[in-house]
C-alpha cells in the first residue's frame, strides 16, 4: 500500500533525524571547551616547533614602599645579562636541528576514583576554568568510556606526588578516573572496560606491569584512590601492577626493613604511617592499622622480591 510505504518512509526519517540531533546535541553541550582544547593543542604544538625552550624570565623581590609587601620586578637588562652570563641559565646556542625523532611517551598509568557522583560531574569538573584538574580517560558506571585528553599531552591528575624518584608523575603517566564515589564498589562492567583500555595502552606504549598504580601509591599523605574496593588483584591477574603469591608466602630474614623495602617498591615513605597505611589499604585490604603485622612484613617482603 503506497500509504503505508510513505509512513514508513517518515518514521524513518524521523528516526535519523533524533539520531543527528542527539549526537549533536552532546556535540552542542561541549562545543564552547572542545573549542579550548583545541586551541591549547595548537599552542602547545607551536612551542614544540620552535627551536629552543622559552627563555626563563628572572625576577627578583622588592619591598613595596606604600604597602609594605614584597612584590616581584624583573630585573633590568643589565642585572639580566649579569646572572645568565654567572648562572648560566640561557647562553647563545647555535641551532642544527637533528632529523630522528618522536614524542615522548608515557611510560605509567595512574588509576583513580573520582570521588564524585556521576560521569556529568566530572564532566563539568574538567572543563570549568578554575579547577586545574583533568585526566585521559574518564569511565562511568555502565562501562561507557570518554577520553578528554590526547595520551601525548600532560593530563593534570597526579598533584603533587612521588614514585621512586620520579617527582613529576603528570609528565610521565596517563591518568584514568573511574566514575565512584569511594564508598561503594566498582560494577564489574566497569572494570571490564577499564581492563581493555589498559591493554590498548600498555600494547600502544610498552608500559612496564610494575607501573600500573593508583593514586594514593604516588601520594600516600593526600590521597586514599582508588578505595578499598579496588580489585587490584585481577588486574595483576591480566597483567597490570604488582601482586605477591598468596599461596607461597616466603618468610623474610629477622633484618627485613619493611620500611625501606616499601621505599625501594617505589613508595614515599617521608610519612611512614601514611605509606604503611597505602600498602595495606591495597594489598592487605581487611585491616588497616598503621602497624605492620608479622603478615604485613610477610607481603611486603614477597612483593619486594617481585619488584627486584
Ligand atoms: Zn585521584
Amino acid at each position: 500500500m503506497p500509504g503505508y510505504k510513505i509512513s514508513l518512509f517518515h518514521w524513518a526519517i524521523l528516526f535519523a533525524s533524533l539520531l543527528l540531533f542527539g549526537s549533536c546535541g552532546s556535540k552542542k553541550k561541549y562545543a564552547e571547551t572542545n573549542k579550548i582544547y583545541s586551541q591549547k593543542t595548537r599552542k602547545t604544538a607551536d612551542s614544540l616547533k620552535a627551536a629552543l625552550p622559552s627563555p626563563i624570565i628572572p625576577i627578583k623581590e622588592e619591598k613595596d614602599e606604600e604597602t609594605e609587601n614584597k612584590k616581584k620586578v624583573p630585573l633590568s637588562q643589565e642585572a639580566k645579562e649579569a646572572m645568565l652570563h654567572r648562572e648560566g641559565l640561557r647562553k647563545d646556542l647555535d641551532w642544527v636541528g637533528a632529523i630522528h625523532f618522536d614524542s615522548r611517551k608515557p611510560n605509567f598509568v595512574i588509576i583513580h576514583h573520582t570521588a564524585q557522583n556521576s560521569v556529568d560531574q566530572t564532566i563539568r569538573t574538567f572543563t570549568l576554568p578554575h579547577t586545574k584538574v583533568s585526566a585521559h580517560y574518564l569511565i562511568g558506571r555502565e562501562g561507557e568510556v570518554f577520553q578528554m585528553l590526547n595520551d601525548y599531552l600532560r593530563g593534570w591528575h597526579a598533584g603533587k606526588g612521588k614514585w621512586g624518584n620520579i617527582t613529576d608523575m603528570n609528565s610521565v603517566s596517563i591518568g584514568i578516573e573511574l566514575d565512584n564515589n569511594g564508598k561503594e564498589p566498582f560494577p564489574d562492567i566497569q572494570i571490564n572496560a577499564l581492563l581493555t583500555l589498559l591493554d590498548t595502552l600498555k600494547t600502544n606504549y610498552d608500559i612496564p606491569q610494575a607501573n600500573f598504580l593508583g593514586h594514593a601509591d604516588i601520594a600516600p599523605s593526600r590521597k586514599n584512590d582508588p578505595s578499598v574496593f579496588f580489585p587490584w588483584k585481577k588486574l595483576y591477574e591480566r597483567g597490570f601492577g604488582l601482586w605477591y603469591n598468596e599461596s607461597y608466602l616466603l618468610t623474610p630474614p629477622k633484618d627485613f626493613n619493611a620500611l625501606e623495602a616499601l621505599r625501594l617498591i617505589g613508595y614515599d615513605i617521608s610519612d611512614p604511617k601514611a605509606a604503611i597505611r597505602t600498602f595495606k589499604r591495597k594489598f592487605i585490604v581487611t585491616d588497616l592499622s598503621e602497624e605492620l603485622t608479622l603478615y604485613d612484613r610477610t607481603v611486603i617482603y614477597n612483593l619486594y622480591k617481585r619488584y627486584l
